[in-house]
């Protein structure tokens, strides 16, 4: 994609982590990192955006291939459908896509992310085997497709190749559908190894993913911890963990503990992890994660979709807790839409309004963006801070499809209505890292993204239709 850096930018209106601030000037230095911010009157002649401008959210969690299942497990196939039965139809959609495939859902998929506020995605990457489970003969070429997908778009990408070994707690041997995800300790050290220079030299950020406690022991885990510390001190550690009664029942019967529980006995759990969904949690495991500097990854829709269950986000945010959104399974793509999910679960669980709220943000749109603003950049091992010195240069432009009729909307509600307005989510410039990827919500190489999706859909869909 061209170079198109910026030096700076003057916002007649900006989030910053204190809230909205009138005309802002930010310099941007040459890594991507905001250098000063000042309120003033654009001495420096910076380009001016009148619009209301948001910090970019990193989206913390997404298996890019699943963009492309969107809506295909939408019909009840069985008595009682379940998250176990749309993982079926997971597998079996995870079992028909070549390399090229991935790279151009991949592509797709990330534009549609700058388009909907995120700056950022953390890829939980666990498909690695060709079709009959053998390697590659470049082990990692899958990861390499998501590193080619965000290159084309532009958006900051945390690389999470994914360990997965099991089918279930105890160590049990996995199913003929998963043989696309499997690995063991010496071939995931491998694939590490080969990717850490490529990711270096293109300015990723590379982090492990111990798939979730069904699909890893206890020994593996350690393992995996020992393999960070030699070869990625410090990376981010992303892990699925208590997402479904299901698996904390089966945690129960295992050992008796439950999931979370059983994490932390098992890992130094801290501010480098991020636990996906923890959705049930007691109120013990409430207080241990929100102790840690851990970031909880939620994912509203996705959740939501897979009737997941509603996550305690009352309890967790009244102990300080630190959460980032992700798409997941990429059946939103908005950010906006899934704090809308967020903050609608807890309406419709504590029957009040405006319930994510803060006594320092009162707005419900503002105090949860800046939340997953700080939140997603933790999980991502980036700069937390958002607009303001020390943050990315990571910027989204709000544009109303009807400029003309926003009189009546506050300064202080612009991101309100965005989010909650049902006016859909425009977005004029995108800045990712102080180069723009999106000028007036369009990408220099959109129609060559948008042609490759559509020919991989097309071979997709011939052999689904042959099996
Ligand atoms: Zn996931």
């Amino acid at each position: 994609m061209t170079n198109n850096r910026m030096d700076g930018a003057h916002f007649r209106l900006a989030l910053t982590p204190e809230g909205w601030k009138r005309n802002v000037s930010v310099t941007f230095a040459e890594d991507g990192i905001i250098s000063a911010l000042e309120e003033d009157g654009n001495p420096l002649g910076l380009p001016v955006y009148e619009n209301p401008v948001v910090p970019g959210i990193t989206d913390l969690h997404s298996h890019a291939f699943q963009y492309a299942m969107a809506g295909l497990p939408e019909v009840r196939r069985n008595p009682v459908d379940s998250f176990w039965s749309w993982r079926d139809i997971m597998y079996f959609f995870a079992l028909t896509l070549s390399p090229e495939d991935i790279r151009a859902i991949a592509a797709r998929l990330y534009l549609g992310l700058l388009k909907g506020g995120y700056t950022g995605i953390v890829e939980f990457h666990y498909v690695h085997n060709d079709l009959d489970g053998s390697q590659y003969g470049q082990r990692e070429l899958l990861s390499l497709a998501i590193f080619e997908a965000a290159e084309a778009v532009g958006i900051d990408l945390t690389h999470l190749p994914v360990f997965y070994a099991h089918s279930n707690f105890g160590g049990l041997q996995p199913t003929d559908g998963q043989r696309r995800f499997i690995q063991d300790i010496d071939g995931y050290a491998a694939m590490l190894d080969a990717l850490k220079p490529v990711a270096s030299a293109k300015g990723h950020t590379l982090g492990i993913a111990p798939h979730s406690l069904r699909a890893v022991t206890q020994d593996e885990m350690s393992s995996l911890l020992d393999l960070r510390e030699s070869l990625l001190p410090d990376c981010p550690v992303h892990i699925h963990v208590a997402e479904q009664v299901k698996e904390v029942e089966d945690a129960l019967a295992w050992n008796g503990r439950r999931p979370v529980e059983q994490l932390f006995g098992m890992a130094p759990v801290g501010r480098r992890w991020c636990l996906i969904h923890a959705t049930h949690l007691n109120d013990e495991e409430v207080g241990m994660i929100a102790g840690s500097g851990a970031t909880v990854g939620l994912c509203p829709m996705t959740e939501a979709n897979l009737g997941d269950g509603v996550f305690r986000a009352v309890d967790y945010l009244g102990k300080e807790g630190v959460f980032g959104i992700g798409s997941d399974s990429n059946i939103s793509t908005c950010a906006a839409q899934e704090l809308q999910q967020l903050e609608y679960s807890q309406r419709l669980k504590h029957l009040e309004r405006n319930v994510l709220a803060s006594s320092g943000q009162p707005h419900v749109a503002a105090n949860l963006w800046n939340r997953a603003v700080q939140g997603g950049a933790r999980a991502a091992g980036r700069p937390e801070n958002g607009i303001a010195p020390g943050g990315m240069a990571s910027f989204v432009e709000l544009v109303s499809p009807e400029p003309g009729s926003m009189g009546a909307v506050a300064d202080e509600s612009a991101l309100d209505f965005h989010v909650f307005a049902g006016r859909g989510f425009h977005v004029g410039d995108v800045c990712v890292l102080g180069k723009k990827v999106l000028s007036a919500g369009r990408h220099s190489g959109e129609d060559d993204i948008l042609a490759e999706y559509a020919a991989a859909m097309s071979r997709v869909g011939k052999r689904l239709a042959e099996r």
